[in-house]
């Protein structure tokens, strides 16, 4: 699909003949202007310059060939804080939101947090921000996310410690009072993985190339050892996997195994207590 924006195009025309779904046209335009919400309103007289037609219909023509709008402005919010997000990280999800405040509710006070696979540093970053007290490592395989994540850290004026680590290879010998994890669990092949943002989206962050659960396996074998007695690992997982990662975590001996429900009803985090 072709979007252009012609010059003498006013902001009230934009939004009443909008070009794509119209909350994201609204970030979008007001990206490339570099104006707030209320702008859009208050100044919907005002017609736009050729150079100003033409930032806004190049952010158009790039979410209208799919790229997602958190790429494309760099930003997204989370749990009330703002990310900075680029094609090396998972765009953060409100889903994930529910993995934070379960862990906000266990983590014991000054407890220890280990955020698996933390991409943007979102889950490390809304446990840091909102626990001053916790003292939060966050871990990746990727050198760009961990990247990114530092900053967000700061943006957020949250402590974490970063590590670049395959799962548990930087962290051997430590101890936690909580594991989280969102880690990738798309199987390999799924048809979700070429549809919308996710085509986008790096795929080591999304699909394990294998089944889905390989990263929840190696999770949930490793963190026992690093648990302390009766401590929380908590993790995100697909829609259809509740069952089977709370089949690992039962097997693998954790007590209080249950899953919890997202906003839109699914079975979105498992998690069970160390022996
Ligand atoms: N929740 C994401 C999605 O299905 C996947 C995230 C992940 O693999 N951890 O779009």
């Amino acid at each position: 699909m072709n979007v252009l924006v012609a010059a003498g195009t006013t902001l009230g025309d934009l939004q009443r003949r909008p070009l794509l779904d119209p909350v994201d046209q609204r970030i979008l335009v007001c990206h490339a202007l570099g104006i707030g919400r209320t702008a859009l309103i208050t100044q919907s007289e005002r017609a736009l310059s050729a150079e100003e037609a033409g930032r806004v219909s190049e952010l158009l023509q790039r979410r209208a060939n799919g790229e997602p709008v958190a790429y494309i402005v760099g930003r997204r919010e989370f749990f009330g804080l703002d990310f900075e997000t680029t094609p090396a990280v998972l765009i953060p999800r409100p889903d994930t939101e529910l993995l934070v405040e379960l862990a906000l509710q266990r983590l014991p006070p000054r407890g220890r947090v280990l955020d698996m696979g933390t991409g943007s540093g979102a889950i490390a970053v809304a446990v840091a921000h909102g626990r001053p007290d916790a003292v939060v490592t966050a871990l990746d395989v990727s050198e760009e996310a961990l990247a990114v994540a530092a900053r967000n850290a700061q943006r957020n004026g949250a402590h974490v410690r970063f590590l670049l680590s395959d799962w548990f290879g930087a962290v051997q010998g430590e101890q936690f009072d909580l594991i989280v994890s969102n880690p990738p669990y798309i199987a390999q092949g799924d048809r979700h993985l070429a549809q919308g943002d996710l085509r986008f989206e790096p795929s080591g962050a999304l699909t394990d190339f294998a089944d889905g659960l390989s990263a929840l396996r190696t999770i949930v074998a490793g963190a026992q050892a690093r648990l302390a007695p009766g401590a929380w690992l908590l993790m995100e997982h697909g829609y259809d996997q509740s069952e089977a990662v709370r089949g690992l975590l039962s097997a693998d001996g954790y007590t209080e195994v249950q899953s919890w429900r997202d906003l839109a009803g699914i079975e979105r985090v498992s998690g069970g207590r160390a022996r």
